[in-house]
């Protein structure tokens, strides 16, 4: 696509940065929408015109000027799916993995998410904030601009309003954008060992409210499977969620099919996550009620899984699909974007073109910000990565580099290689 020199194009009369010889997939409708020789206006936080290297003005005055030396630009990624904020180590647990423990050997042994649990418990918030900030410098490296970051490593009230209050201070110390969510019923805490009833009342009576009154997360979300939450208890916990203003999301049909996602979907969720084991009747519910499908390929792979998600039939219902890194401590330790697109390639068959939407647009769609992030044009925030590849799919294909020049967020620099 080239948007040729014309009057319903104009150059804008203030500008403050422009980035100039550049190809752009702008992933405009979830394609590549590719302009060859173009140039990017910023004004503000936002892009303000994109068009042909032509039709600039002869002269830029003092305005701002990053040649791109016609490398190509693409829209930050959107990471709309992690656990970002957690304490502890889970490596000793991989190597009991591999040497053939079982599931509850390894919770015998003190392992699993309890472990992860009980480091998150016991540290400070200031501890949690330094190892979180961390993981948001290096995902910048990756080209990654929003971050989705959900709690549900406290599962009691203060401790999961401790998580959530490092998110908060995320979202004012890291140039991304930072987006809570609220995942009190992510696992039973052991206080609560066999009464699952009674935690989910606790989450609706005691945490939600609580949540609500801090003021940092906008979503609720919920592990709705067989080892956590039934679909009546997702329910519940959808239905007081609503009630208070959150937007909800789930983790769905990721061991077993438990038909979350048909719950999800008709009560207006953003999302649905994982979806191995996904039915044709939970993709025409998605379908039907406009929600993402973020698939979660890093998951997949660390548990070796082997049932993949329906692609054809999200494809062929015309369902949107995400994808995004799971970023946590047991089930998916990966710090990038790039070997995710990878894996969405090679183990789900998504095509390259399906993953860089995925990580852009439909990612964005996925938090509630398709009309600001995700794609390149006029009116979108200036959030972009510009990379040093010959062709898009370059993003999808090695595994071990990333070719970062340049991460620009609401117009400024964030990272440089340059
Ligand atoms: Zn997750």
């Amino acid at each position: 696509m080239t948007i040729m020199h014309d009057s319903s194009n104009p150059f804008p009369e203030t500008v403050d940065r422009i980035f100039t010889h550049c190809r752009m997939a702008t992933m405009a409708k979830g394609t590549y929408s590719i302009m060859e020789n173009a140039a990017l206006a910023v004004y503000g936080k936002k892009i303000a015109w994109i068009g042909p290297m032509d039709a600039l003005p002869e002269t830029l005055g003092t305005t701002w000027v990053t040649d791109c030396q016609n490398l190509w630009i693409l829209p930050g990624f959107v990471d709309c799916h992690t656990h970002l904020i957690w304490a502890g180590s889970r490596a000793k647990e991989f190597e009991m993995r591999l040497a053939g423990a079982s599931y509850a050997e390894i919770a015998k042994a003190g392992g699993g998410i309890v472990s992860t649990v009980r480091a998150t418990r016991a540290a400070s918030e200031n501890t949690l904030f330094d190892l979180a900030a961390g993981r948001m410098a290096h995902l910048l490296t990756q080209g990654i601009t929003t971050v989705e970051i959900k709690s549900g490593y406290g599962l009691d009230l203060e401790s999961e309003l401790k998580m959530l209050a490092v998110a908060g201070r995320l979202q004012k110390s890291c140039p991304q954008q930072v987006e809570a969510t609220f995942l009190g019923a992510h696992a039973l805490p052991p206080e609560f060992s066999d009464r699952p009833d009674d935690y989910i009342r606790h989450v609706t009576e005691a945490m939600l409210p609580g949540v609500k009154d801090q003021g940092i997360a906008t979503a609720v979300d919920v592990f709705c499977e067989n080892i956590a939450f039934s679909r009546e208890q997702t329910r519940q916990v959808f239905e007081k969620a609503l009630d208070a203003g959150f937007a909800i999301k789930l983790h769905a049909e990721q061991l077993s099919d438990s038909d979350g996602t048909a719950l999800a979907a008709q009560l207006g969720a953003l999302s649905c996550d994982h979806l191995e084991y996904l039915s044709l009747k939970g993709v025409q519910k998605m379908a039907a009620h406009d929600t993402v499908a973020v698939l979660l390929p890093g998951a997949f792979y660390y548990l070796r899984e082997t049932r993949v998600p329906p692609v054809d039939s999200l494809r062929l219902m015309n369902v949107p699909i995400a994808v995004s890194t799971d970023l946590n401590p047991g089930s998916s330790p990966v710090h990038s974007m790039t070997p995710v697109l990878n894996m969405a390639c090679l183990l789900f068959g998504l095509t390259c073109e399906q993953a860089l939407a995925g990580a852009t647009i439909h990612a964005a769609k996925a938090l509630g910000l398709a009309d600001c992030k995700g794609s390149l044009a006029p009116g979108k925030d200036a959030d972009l990565v510009i990379w040093d590849v010959d062709t898009p799919a370059d993003l999808c294909y090695p595994v071990g580099i990333t070719p970062v020049k340049m991460v620009v967020i609401g117009g400024k620099t964030a990272y440089t290689r340059m």
